[in-house]
């Protein structure tokens, strides 16, 4: 029997008024539809710890396909995956819910796609990355409240390890070893011990290697958007988790100095960089493989399965860092129009790498430089404003546009009439009349 708990205090002090109120109409349509449905997972988890978390996982045991559909009705949208017995809710205001069916899993071997064979809350419990996020709590209306934990994740969560439900938990899918880091660092907790044990061991044994690309990238993508990067590479450099799961790779000390510095950059100038949130993982993907072997590097990318674009900007931070410097290095003075036109050819998640990568100072600060500030830098004209003096619609708008950032990257324009001025004297109109 499972260690119960009533936690609706709990959940009446921590929870926003939309997740209250979304829970309680999901467990009363459960209870219409005769189903029994929980809440689990990290929800539970973070609940438990104080921590703000709105990915509502449910779990039914029963049809959760009929419940998910029966929500159509309701203005919500839905999708459903028919072989998995899964699907997500999407009420107005594109708030998602998950809803699964308590499902047990059989691995027919390591890294197969799981079947799924109807079961119960137990069964579904068990199949998780770790007793902490094994927990899970009724939502029907006549137990609501009701924390429901089997595996001892409250104990795991009071100790604050992470600790897997069995043995073969990592030879079933690998992928929870790059969980459980992403998840150690972002909670401060500790592996106990055994746990620990099974990693090292799944790392020698070569589980990782098994992984798909596409599983491997988005664990790593997961990682290395999290808010400190740092801690985890340097975890997974001691564990030897970069080799097994890229042959040949070297993340040396030059790589580590070069993730280092990305996660401070991120860190100082979060609010000042350009929106690369989508994209920063890149940069520390470009930096991890900064050392290794050409072959090892295309390897590595192929691997991943990366979209043209993703590549492209892998590629060129690796491959363009010295003409980069060569371009806006040196001790001479560099003007900002020299490191605006240079820079703008690049994305910004490339040239923040460079930024990280580069030995010479004077090319980190000129990058900075341009990624906090020039790369924004706009004329207070616009296109309006120019046809508003007589100059004809077409593309010599756009040239005198881009003639007017130049100008005001050299400093000769500060003011709106500065720039009037200034286009007067650069186009005068005159001269395009009789041209
Ligand atoms: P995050 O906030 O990073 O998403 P989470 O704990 O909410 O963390 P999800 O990826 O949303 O994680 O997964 C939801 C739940 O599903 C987890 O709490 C975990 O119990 C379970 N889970 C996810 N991936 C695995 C896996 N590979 N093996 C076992 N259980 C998993």
């Amino acid at each position: 029997l499972p260690w119960t708990e009533d936690v609706s205090q709990l959940m009446a002090q921590r929870l926003s008024p939309w997740i209250t109120q979304t829970l309680r109409r999901l467990g009363r349509r459960a209870e219409e539809m005769s189903l029994k449905a929980y809440v689990v997972g990290g929800f539970v988890r973070d609940l438990l710890l104080g921590k703000e978390n709105q990915d509502l996982d449910i779990v039914i045991e029963g049809d959760a396909l009929a419940f998910i559909k029966s929500w159509e009705t309701d203005g919500c949208k839905v999708a459903v995956h028919e072989r998995y017995k899964t699907g997500t809710i999407v009420f107005p205001g594109d708030k998602k819910v998950d809803v699964a069916t308590a499902r047990r899993e059989f691995y027919e071997y390591p890294v197969a796609l799981p079947k799924v064979a109807g079961d119960s809350l137990k069964h579904d419990l068990y199949r998780r990355d770790f007793t902490v996020n094994s927990m899970a709590i009724s939502i029907n209306r006549t137990s609501w409240g009701t924390l429901i934990d089997y595996f001892g994740g409250r104990r795991d969560l009071q100790s604050r390890q992470l600790r897997v439900l069995h043995n073969l938990s990592f030879v079933e899918d690998p992928t929870r070893v790059l969980r459980g880091l992403r998840l150690k660092q972002r909670l401060g907790f500790e592996f106990e011990d055994n746990t620990f044990r099974l990693i090292k061991s799944a790392v020698k044994g070569g589980l990782l290697g098994l992984l798909s690309g596409t599983r491997v990238k988005n664990e790593l993508k997961l990682i290395f958007m999290e808010e400190k990067v740092y801690p985890i590479v340097l975890e997974m450099v001691r564990l030897n988790i970069f080799e097994a799961l890229f042959s040949g790779i070297k993340v040396d000390r030059n790589c580590i100095r070069i993730v280092r510095r990305l996660s401070f950059f991120l860190r100082r100038l979060r609010y000042d960089l350009p929106d690369i949130e989508e994209d920063v993982w890149l940069a520390f993907l470009a930096a991890v493989i900064f050392s290794s072997a050409d072959w090892v590097q295309h390897a590595t990318l192929d691997k991943l399965h990366l979209s043209k674009s993703n590549r492209e900007i892998v590629e060129k931070a690796l491959d363009d860092l010295g003409t980069a410097e060569n371009a806006i290095g040196g001790k001479g003075m560099r003007s900002y129009e020299e490191i605006y036109l240079f820079l703008r050819d690049a994305p910004y998640v490339t040239a923040l790498f460079w930024a990280a990568a580069t030995q010479q100072w004077r090319v980190r600060r000129r990058i900075l430089l341009y990624l906090t500030r020039l790369h924004r830098v706009n004329p207070i004209l616009m296109g309006r404003d120019l046809v508003e003096l007589g100059y004809p619609k077409g593309p010599l708008i756009g040239k005198i546009l881009e003639e007017l950032l130049l100008a005001r990257l050299r400093g000769e324009v500060e003011t709106r009439e500065d720039e009037i001025k200034w286009v007067k004297n650069n186009y005068p109109l005159y001269v395009l009349k009789k041209g």
